[in-house]
């Protein structure tokens, strides 16, 4: 069996080594020892500053939206379905632009028409889907015409880069999630990365229960924050990264270069790395798309008609400025296996099926 995904295993004799230590400190959550080096190290690796762990990438999403003051978000509806009910969840307004055809991230276009058309968000929040970069430049610009702030959930972009700068720089926050289906996990984990050091310190409030250093409850707040167990096995699974990204890059284009003219793969963004957080494909339509993937599954290839549906289809009573272009990626979209574990040689084999099926 070819499996979709298969998360990281962390190296037990190092993770033992770290739970001992939090043990003699018995200091086991509330910005410890571990928490601390994990935020310093991930800081230094991903090149941000204002790095806040979370206990998972959708309360990162919530807390980020709290502690930027967002009230009202236009969201893409091509996403993981938390990039949205996160919102929900606390009852903030909500609603939908269209996606781009090629890259399958949000449109600054479609943000333009949905200002035009009378659009009140303050808040744009765009995923960078399978790690692979928004427009940010144009939706930055968008940003200072109409006045609104950016969370873009980068739960899929651990370690991607836009020239030498990470993508986690570009917005007012940036999401990411450490569960352990993801590239690099706490086992559940998050982060956000805030552009100001202001909202940083609102949100570190905001995860343990609203409470100053001192003692003082100064906001509304929750618990969010991650423990030093998850830290240590970020810290382990830290050490692997460099050869888990390498790996999983290469496998990804191993993928493109033999799925190349056979299947559309989705545009990526001209200056960026790429990181193998997925492998997606387009078919010519849903009928194509159940056909190859019945006949992987078929062959012991699993595979996945990920993201669908399309969240406006979930998210009904939100505004809607046009979704067209994301219900008919979720039609049509396949992701293929990709994961640490996953062989070049199975990699071969996955593309010769695709080969003999389209
Ligand atoms: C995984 C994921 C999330 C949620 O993260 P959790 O850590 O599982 O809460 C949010 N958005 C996207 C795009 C994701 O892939």
């Amino acid at each position: 069996m070819i499996v979709l995904n298969s998360p990281v295993k962390p190296n037990l004799k190092k993770l033992n080594k770290l739970l001992e230590q939090v043990n003699e400190n018995s200091w086991y959550t509330n910005f410890g020892p571990l928490h601390s080096e994990l935020t310093a190290k991930l800081e230094d690796y991903l090149g941000v500053k204002n790095l806040l762990l979370t206990n998972n990438g959708t309360s990162a999403l919530q807390v980020a939206a709290k502690a930027i003051g967002s009230r009202n978000l236009l969201a893409t509806p091509f996403s993981f379905v938390a990039t949205v009910s996160a919102f929900k969840w606390q009852h903030d307004e909500l609603g939908f632009a269209d996606i781009d055809k090629k890259s399958l991230n949000l449109s600054p276009e479609a943000i333009r028409l949905a200002y035009l058309k009378g659009c009140k968000a303050d808040t744009v929040v765009a995923t960078h889907v399978y790690g692979n970069p928004c427009d940010v430049k144009s939706i930055g610009e968008l940003s200072e015409e109409n006045n609104f702030q950016i969370i873009y959930d980068a739960a899929h972009a651990f370690g991607i880069k836009l020239g030498e700068d990470s993508v986690l720089n570009y917005g007012d926050a940036s999401t990411l999630s450490f569960h352990a289906t993801k590239i690099f996990h706490t086992v559940e984990g998050g982060a956000i990365v805030f552009k100001n050091s202001d909202n940083f310190d609102r949100a570190k409030e905001l995860i343990n229960f609203g409470i100053r250093q001192g003692g003082r409850v100064v906001d509304v707040g929750i618990n969010a924050k991650l423990n030093e167990y998850q830290a240590a096995v970020g810290l382990v699974n830290l050490e692997e990264i460099d050869n888990i990204l390498n790996h999983r890059s290469e496998l990804f284009h191993q993928y493109c270069e033999g799925l190349k003219g056979v299947v559309e793969i989705p545009q990526w963004h001209p200056q960026a790395n790429t990181n193998g957080a997925y492998m997606p494909i387009l078919l010519e339509n849903g009928r194509q798309m159940k056909t190859v993937a019945n006949s992987l599954k078929a062959n012991n290839i699993q595979s996945r008609n990920y993201f669908e549906p399309s969240l406006d289809q979930i998210f009904v009573d939100s505004h809607n400025y046009g979704t067209k272009n994301s219900i008919a990626a979720s039609e049509r979209i396949l992701c293929l296996p990709m994961h640490a574990y996953l062989t070049s040689y199975e990699v071969s084999s996955v593309i010769e099926k695709v080969k003999c099926l389209v």
